[in-house]
């Protein structure tokens, strides 16, 4: 028997938020729900992005070499869609740098585009404080169960490296950074109460 209601679920309670990345063309502009990022290495296995699952990981075994991604939720500007932003070692750098200023990432404004609109062009990304009063975001979903709808492993099997400080672990290649504008100099109209 069918169970009626007159009111939707609240679309914050649904986990299998859809993955979005860096466009070749145009631009990305969302505002981050989530406090802080959260990584893991990553092989292109099997036409798409998995993670790696060590100590018997099947991609490891067959040579595949892994990556770093990084993942946030947030909310598309405009639309308002909640999505999943998954990022390369360069990009989670320059919100790691963010965080520690800021202490969160939640209300962070980022803009993000391919140099030159490659399909592989380095990603070029901006970051601004938003402010929370304006923004009304929803609250963040929780990123492994997320993850874990995507890549279908159950959120129970995974765990969270926390370094010192207390902060997702985060490999990162040699590559140059990415500067990010206006973290450095907005820290003052964060301390304000709210
Ligand atoms: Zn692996």
């Amino acid at each position: 028997m069918p169970t009626y209601s007159n009111t939707p679920p609240d679309p914050d309670e649904q986990r299998a938020l859809p993955i979005r990345r860096t466009p070749t063309n145009g631009q990305l502009r969302a505002a981050i729900t989530t406090d802080d990022l959260i990584g893991t290495p990553t092989h292109f296995y099997g036409g798409h992005t998995v993670p790696c699952e060590p100590p018997n990981c099947e991609a490891c075994g067959k040579g595949i070499p892994w990556t770093w991604h990084g993942y946030v939720a947030a909310i598309q500007a405009g639309s308002r869609l909640h999505f999943i932003f998954e990022f390369t070692a360069q990009v989670g750098q320059t919100f790691r740098d963010y965080y520690d200023v800021q202490s969160t990432l939640r209300g962070c404004l980022f803009t993000a585009e391919r140099m030159h609109h490659r399909p592989n062009g380095r990603v070029i990304i901006t970051l601004t404080p938003g402010d929370l009063a304006v923004l009304n975001l929803p609250r963040p979903p929780d990123m492994q169960a997320c993850l874990g709808i995507i890549w279908h492993i159950p959120s129970t099997s995974s765990s969270v490296s926390r370094d010192v400080n207390n902060k997702p672990i985060i490999r990162v290649d040699s590559a140059a950074r990415i500067v990010a504008e206006n973290i450095g100099s907005q820290r003052k109209s964060n301390g304000k109460g709210s």
